[in-house]
């Protein structure tokens, strides 16, 4: 079986509906995960952030005015009377719900409930359209299968038995349309797999049945080898290895979440990117198969924290890294990048929400410093580390002021520290130096 993943862009209109139709028309049963409608999760955000904020007018008024596109999408979306009523009902008691949310005491519950209703709309409004279209489509519940542990690691025994037996227990379909992004928590209560959660949803479920291919189909032609928001000229990798996507994917190439790539790797099935709007574009193949060597592509991870930690007791003593390592894991905060020398130890963090926690520790035992506005610049490849032309790299340290470097850690990944106002310098410098002038790099 095969498992699509269509984001926010590909049902964000009526014209792309009718695009992600065409490409699930095909032979084969398949499972097809769904964003909410482009727009939808953001618009549902703020009206948390408004009730949270006792705006309950406002959230009022931003909830009718949601429902006004979606009946709007509705009407034009489906021609057939009963199917358009049905789904209209349907509309009408998501905002309903949404309507009640705004009096009710303001929590994480209740948000996670709020921003679930994205999705929910999607995958109903989708369904009914494909079997309207006469697409044999029966709708999965993603609350009924999709569930996290409580180290947020999802629950692949529960999600296979669960899976498994709603899908033998629903009528036989060629389309099972379910929800992205949203899960129970290990205590059943709704919560999400975090921002751009679909793709992980699709990865997932991928593992849990086997899945011959998980492809994720978004607005763009798979992987590029620079980020094209600041670069011109970028094109798109046709095949990557499952580490060189997943390091990608972490460092800041927007089109996948973080976490996609590690449900497929284990099990070796093949993760496909594929542009909804050019179907016929190659997009880019994410296998165990290393292609070529050297730099492929460079992403950029933005609000990065560096922090600086000196101590001159850290000269020739040893458990002064335990000791700063500790700090961070009380506070359940990752680190990126670290690098080292005799007395200091510089690292950088995305999460600041303990930052103040762990200063106070940190000073107790060394001086610190703290530069935010940060950006993480990320070169990956194979066998980078080795391939004659890497050093071709350091020439952008000549014209930009590179604050930290990460080199050797892996054999994927060089990392450079920079201002985000340098940000968009580095990586169209890099693209000069290291893919334009280059004749032998793989692509
Ligand atoms: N709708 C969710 C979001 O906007 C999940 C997703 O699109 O993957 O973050
Ligand atoms: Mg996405």
């Amino acid at each position: 079986m095969l498992v699509y993943k269509f984001g926010g862009t590909s049902v964000g209109s009526i014209v792309n509906m009718n695009h992600v139709k065409d490409i699930i028309d095909s032979e084969g049963t398949k499972i097809v995960v769904l964003s909410a409608m482009s727009g939808t999760t953001n618009a549902l955000v703020e009206i948390s952030e408004l009730i949270e904020n006792e705006k309950q007018i406002s959230a009022k008024e931003k909830i009718d005015l949601l429902k006004e596109e979606y009946n709007n999408t509705v009407y034009k979306l489906l021609s057939n009377t009963q199917i358009r009523k049905e789904v209209a009902t349907y509309v009408n008691a998501i905002f309903n719900s949404l309507r009640n949310a705004v009096n009710q005491p303001y929590d994480q519950q209740l948000h996670n409930f709020i921003v679930a209703n994205g999705e929910l709309l999607s995958t109903y409004m989708f369904s009914r359209f494909l079997q309207q279209e006469g697409i044999n489509a029966q709708l999965l519940p993603a609350l009924e299968f999709m569930r996290i542990e409580r180290n947020n690691e999802p629950d692949l025994f529960y999600i296979k038995q669960n899976l498994n037996r709603l899908i033998e227990s629903s009528e036989k379909a060629e389309v099972y349309i379910t929800q992205g992004f949203i899960c129970l928590d290990a205590d059943g209560e709704i919560t999400n797999l975090q921002r751009g959660g679909s793709d992980y949803t699709a990865t997932i479920i991928g593992a849990a049945i086997k899945a011959d291919e998980v492809q994720i189909w978004t607005d763009i032609d798979g992987f590029h080898n620079n980020d094209p928001r600041y670069v011109n000229e970028t094109s798109a990798l046709s095949n990557l290895s499952y580490d060189e996507a997943a390091e990608l994917a972490y460092f800041g190439a927007k089109i996948l979440h973080p976490l996609t790539v590690l449900p497929v790797r284990n099990l070796d099935i093949p993760l496909r990117l594929k542009n909804t709007m050019a179907p016929d574009a190659h997009g880019t193949l994410i296998t165990n198969q290393i292609h070529g060597e050297g730099i492929k592509a460079i992403a950029a991870k933005d609000n990065i924290t560096a922090i600086k930690i000196k101590s001159v007791r850290m000269l020739l003593a040893h458990g002064f890294l335990k000791r700063v390592f500790e700090v961070f894991e009380k506070y359940e905060t990752a680190i990126d990048m670290v690098t080292t020398s005799e007395i200091a130890v510089s690292l950088t963090i995305d999460d600041t929400t303990h930052l103040d926690f762990i200063i106070e520790e940190l000073r107790k035992f060394a001086t610190v410093a703290v530069d935010d506005y940060m950006s993480i610049v990320c070169l990956v490849g194979n066998q980078i580390i080795y391939h004659p032309d890497t050093p071709t790299l350091f020439q952008v340290l000549q014209d930009v002021n590179v604050r930290m470097i990460a080199y050797g850690g892996s054999n994927n990944n060089i990392s450079l520290l920079v201002n985000t106002n340098d940000k968009m310098e580095t990586l169209q410098k890099l693209q000069r130096y290291i893919f334009e002038n280059e004749k032998h790099l793989v692509l």
